[in-house]
């Protein structure tokens, strides 16, 4: 007996609708393959504007924690999930006492704070980066009098950092409490600064049923704190590697009973060792490739997990880089020049509908796909120099 929801099925009274908590471009490409595959969409954000409530067939504009709004997002949807994880943990469990919500309450409470991720991942056997929990006067001292190998280091504050932000390098022991005094003292952790030869990370889909699938690994290079570019292709990270990554985070995503789409993303150090960073319990900006390169995308598979229909091994077709396109390469008041990218061959254009563009906000991708990694890497570099992009 299959429990899947159907699109198309009459779901208490109405046309099978998934809903999404969060309105940012992460949900408007979920909702984008959602209504492709029949389902109706509901999304709760507050803006008005939001990338997803734009395009979706509902948009019930209210607070996360808004009662009205999750009552009015229950009484549409047949299932929910979340597009951020930095959704409040008790709208989730609110909501999952009534509707199949995935991923759950309580993967996304372990995902929001860096603290209890990192228990999770040594829970695994999966290895972190050096690391100290500093939320008390205590912890500092502790940290101050035998932390000494954790430095230089960053501290990160445990909750709502992304892109980022949220973080401070602090070279020396002396500059450890004026950097969490400018965090607000709030709950962090201190990391070892470990020497990075390249970022890596890993999509994984898994059903209620514990079915998982895979997407390939992904090469990230980062700047400034967020994502630029991704190339994934034969050859771009080491297979033994990346066969590291792909049961590391296999492991995490089997640890937590998750359902949904989760993203791992890693260290690949000098010296060639793997270490996990951080994860997020939802579809990644480093997966947006699979919207072109891939049999399947990440967000199709979002799709399925929440509605409970059978997952099949993705498979890429194409060798492929995307290009992060943030709100620095808008001119003043004008379009970067689409037309002439779009010129090149295996160019796909994603843009999210935000309309003001500032710099560091994310506007869009481009999924650049080829015949081969040479080719693709050169149609990339193409549209990088097009677009005024630093080289890579
Ligand atoms: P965010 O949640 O903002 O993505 P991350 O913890 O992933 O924060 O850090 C952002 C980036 O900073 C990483 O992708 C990496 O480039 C760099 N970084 C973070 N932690 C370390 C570390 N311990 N050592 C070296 N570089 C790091
Ligand atoms: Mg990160």
């Amino acid at each position: 007996m299959s429990r899947a929801i159907l699109p198309g099925a009459l779901v208490h009274g109405q046309p099978a609708t998934l809903g999404v908590m969060g309105g940012g471009q992460l949900g408007r490409m979920f909702v984008h393959a959602a209504q492709a595959m029949g389902y109706f969409t509901a999304v709760l954000d507050p803006d008005a504007a939001s990338p997803a409530g734009l395009v979706s067939h509902h948009h019930i504009q209210t607070g996360y924690l808004d009662e009205q709004g999750l009552a009015q997002l229950m009484q549409r949807c047949a299932a929910i999930t979340t597009e951020f994880e930095n959704v409040p943990a008790p709208a989730l469990t609110t909501l999952g006492a009534h509707r199949p919500v995935a991923p759950g309450a309580d993967a996304v409470a372990i995902a929001q704070d860096r603290a209890a991720e990192k228990a999770h991942f040594v829970r695994c056997g999966v290895p972190v980066a050096p690391h100290a929990s500093l939320e008390t006067p205590a912890q500092l001292a502790a940290i101050l009098s035998e932390g000494g190998d954790l430095f230089p280091g960053i501290l990160k504050t445990s909750r709502m950092g992304y892109d980022g932000k949220g973080q401070i390098r602090v070279k020396t022991r002396e500059q450890l409490s004026e950097a969490w005094a400018q965090l607000n003292n709030v709950p962090c952790v201190l990391e070892k600064m470990l020497p990075l030869q390249a970022e890596c990370s890993v999509i994984v889909a898994r059903g209620a049923d514990g079915q998982m699938v895979n997407f390939p690994v992904q090469l990230n290079l980062h700047r400034e704190g967020i994502l630029a570019v991704t190339s994934v292709y034969e050859g771009a990270v080491p297979v033994a590697l990346a066969e590291q990554a792909v049961a590391a985070t296999r492991a995490v995503a089997e640890g937590l009973n998750y359902v949904g789409v989760l993203c791992v993303e890693f260290f690949i150090l000098e010296g060639g060792q793997l270490v996990v960073n951080e994860m997020a319990p939802r579809p990644h900006n480093s997966g947006h490739y699979t919207m072109n390169a891939c049999d399947q995308s990440q967000f199709e598979l979002q799709v399925r997990t929440l509605a409970g229909l059978p997952l099949t091994q993705p498979r890429q077709h194409s060798p492929s880089i995307m290009l992060n396109l943030l709100g620095d390469l808008w001119p003043e008041g004008a379009s970067p020049a689409w037309d002439q990218v779009l010129a090149l061959p295996g160019v796909h254009l994603h843009l999210y509908g935000k309309l003001s563009a500032r710099p560091g906000r994310k506007m869009g991708h481009l999924n650049i796909t080829g015949a081969t990694p040479e080719a693709v890497r050169a149609t990339a570099l193409q549209a990088a120099g097009l677009l005024g992009m630093q080289a890579f």
